[in-house]
């Protein structure tokens, strides 16, 4: 566990990232001392659909400040300091410690990308001993991605994977599986809520799925919140399920419950 106090500690000692990035600040140049807050990780299982058996778990952030409602409150209050890079370095060290036995898909947020951070060669992801995901959301525009090629191909080299999260919210830009070429991609709760009512969402799912994995992406449907969402996803072909039905984000790792 990391508090708000020793997020500071880490951040006065961290190594910062090599030059040519944009700096990240030292906490003595940041008002208002942060008020993150004791930060934790839970863990939602992804489960293989097929074998009805946990493949990997997502790394969701948690923090005790009042002042957060969920993690994106919290990255923007990270973004108006500065310290954004500095934060998904200690989530990611979070993450990787609690579940060493699992692959793990973690969340980077897009301004990630041009900190420098994620390409420290003693970031965790890179001596984790099962597969890691990154998971980028498609709710920003691709274009902001042309910018980190660089820092998407170094970190790809290194042997980790990438993931599209929320596909069908947002942008909707299936353009980010052509360009960013994904092992995986994350199926929005808006694809899947309630489709077992609707037979033209069905068709819909059917394609997607057809279509990532025709261009070599694996697929995983996320916010399967009962049994029919479940079983109208199995029938559109998807491999991988994530949703409460399945199992609620919890610490420790949870098993799954259907
Ligand atoms: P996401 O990556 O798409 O994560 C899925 C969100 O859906 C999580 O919310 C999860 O708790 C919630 N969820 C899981 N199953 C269900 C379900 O069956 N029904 C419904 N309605 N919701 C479900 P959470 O943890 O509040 O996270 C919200 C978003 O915040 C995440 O969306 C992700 O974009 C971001 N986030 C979370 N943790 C991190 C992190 O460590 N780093 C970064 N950069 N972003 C994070
Ligand atoms: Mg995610
Ligand atoms: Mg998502």
């Amino acid at each position: 566990m990391t508090d708000g106090r020793n997020f500071l500690d880490w951040l006065e000692q961290a190594q910062p990232p090599r030059p040519g990035f944009r700096r990240t600040r030292r906490p003595s140049q940041i008002p208002n001392v942060l008020s993150i807050g004791a930060l934790r990780v839970v863990y939602q299982p992804i489960v293989d659909l097929r074998r009805s058996r946990i493949y990997a778990y997502e790394a969701l952030v948690r923090s005790d400040s009042p002042h957060f409602q969920g993690p994106p409150a919290l990255f923007n209050e990270a973004i108006r300091s500065q310290v954004c890079g500095a934060l998904g370095r200690v989530v990611r060290e979070l993450a990787t410690s609690s579940c060493p036995d699992y692959p793990l898909f973690l969340n980077v947020h897009p301004n990630e990308f041009d900190e420098g951070w994620l390409v420290q060669p003693d970031d965790p992801i890179f001596s984790h001993d099962h597969p890691v995901y990154l998971e980028i959301t498609e709710s920003v525009p691709l274009s902001h991605f042309a910018l980190c090629h660089s820092v998407l191909r170094e970190i790809r080299s290194k042997g980790v994977s990438l993931a599209v999260d929320d596909l069908g919210a947002g942008y909707s830009n299936l353009k980010y599986i052509v360009d960013l070429q994904p092992e995986v991609v994350k199926l929005d709760r808006g694809l899947v809520a309630q489709a077992h009512l609707d037979e033209r969402m069905q068709v819909l799912l059917r394609h997607i799925v057809r279509l990532c994995e025709e261009l070599g992406a694996r697929v995983v449907a996320e916010g399967i919140e009962t049994r029919e969402e479940l079983e109208v996803v199995r029938a559109a072909g998807v491999h991988y399920g994530q949703g409460y039905f399945l199992a609620r984000p919890t610490f420790p790792p949870p098993g799954i419950s259907a």
